[in-house]
């Protein structure tokens, strides 16, 4: 589990991170979503231990980041932005490195390099020096060296970037059976991938976070007014004068015709009246026998909220 409560980060006379709390449990995946310079990077960076707080705290299972710098890097696993490699080395050459440079020794050690090197789909390129090979296999190297010692949280920063689709998909694949076992937080630009991985997502702008919570609660909470969109067959105009009946329904209106004798019709709901007025529609067109071709809600995007929260558009 990790615990950050009122942390404060500057540079200097400049606050990166300006009092940001957010817990994240075990067996979680949490995406930090934000534009460039909002503050990622360094909540991750104090969160492993690479720069002290300027003010509040960080506690990863249990473990302060202050008090205990050491315990708390023995059970992260950490992969950086850029990810730096030896080169020169091999894959297993680096590794071992890593191995030894955690202490591990033993069975155990032989054990773990040959978990991370089959978990990370590496053993095809094991004996290859690390100059050959792909951005996407260094990538997989990178999250090898973060999972070989088995930590309970894993910190990745932008652990897709620059990837191609396929290498995207076997990565975020990856991430997904680790999150099953260990808490993780990751950050990102690419908006689908916190759709795709997280089960919460941190917003952060200018070092702040500026949403909180899984991304269909976030839509909901800035969604406002509920919209459905409905293709019925036979008259619109019957199904808006039924529906405006509806107590939670604040309009209900015909909006043209979508194909011949199909006619297209507008809902507004109340917030959080979504689900209600759906069911409406349904009962309406079941009591009349009228035929409801198709139930569409509007619901805000990611880029959407994205957008309305840090005024930037992104990448998708
Ligand atoms: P990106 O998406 O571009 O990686 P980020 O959200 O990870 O951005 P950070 O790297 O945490 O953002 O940077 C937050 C702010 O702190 C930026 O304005 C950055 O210029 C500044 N900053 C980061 N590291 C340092 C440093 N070592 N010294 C001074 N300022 C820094």
């Amino acid at each position: 589990m990790i615990e950050v409560s009122g942390l404060v980060k500057r540079y200097g006379s400049f606050a990166a991170v300006r009092g940001v709390s957010f817990t994240v449990d075990t067996g979680r995946i949490v995406g930090l979503l934000g534009p460039n310079g909002a503050g990622k990077t360094t909540i991750m960076k104090v969160l492993t231990g690479y720069h002290r707080p300027s003010e509040g705290c960080a506690i990863l299972d249990g473990k302060d980041v202050v008090e205990d710098p050491i315990g708390v890097k023995s059970m992260v696993g950490y992969l950086p932005e850029g990810v730096p490699l030896y080169l020169d080395m091999t894959v297993t050459e680096y590794l071992g490195f890593i191995a030894d440079a955690r202490g591990m020794s033993g069975p155990g050690r032989k054990r773990s390099l040959d978990k991370a090197i089959d978990d990370c789909g590496l053993s095809t390129v094991a004996g290859v020096r690390m100059e050959r090979l792909s951005k996407g296999f260094r990538q997989r190297v990178g999250l090898a060296q973060a999972i070989l010692h088995d930590p309970a949280i894993l910190i990745l920063d932008e652990p897709t970037t620059g990837l191609d689709p396929n290498q995207i998909l076997e990565i975020r694949s990856l991430i997904l059976s680790l999150g099953a076992r260990k808490t993780v937080i990751l950050s990102t630009h690419i908006l689908q991938e916190v759709e795709a991985l997280c089960s919460e997502v941190l917003i952060l702008n200018e070092g702040r976070i500026v949403a909180q919570g899984s991304a269909a609660q976030i839509a909901a909470d800035m969604q406002g007014d509920e919209r459905l969109e409905c293709l019925v067959k036979g008259s619109g105009k019957a199904a808006a004068e039924a529906l405006r009946l509806v107590p939670c329904v604040l309009s209900a209106d015909p909006a043209g015709v979508a194909a011949p004798g199909v006619e297209r019709l507008r809902v507004v709901a109340g917030h959080g009246d979504g689900d209600t007025a759906a069911e409406a529609v349904f009962d309406w067109a079941a009591a009349n026998g009228a035929k409801l071709l198709e139930m569409r809600r509007e619901r805000l995007s990611m880029e959407d909220i994205f957008v309305r929260l840090t005024g930037e558009e992104s990448r998708r």
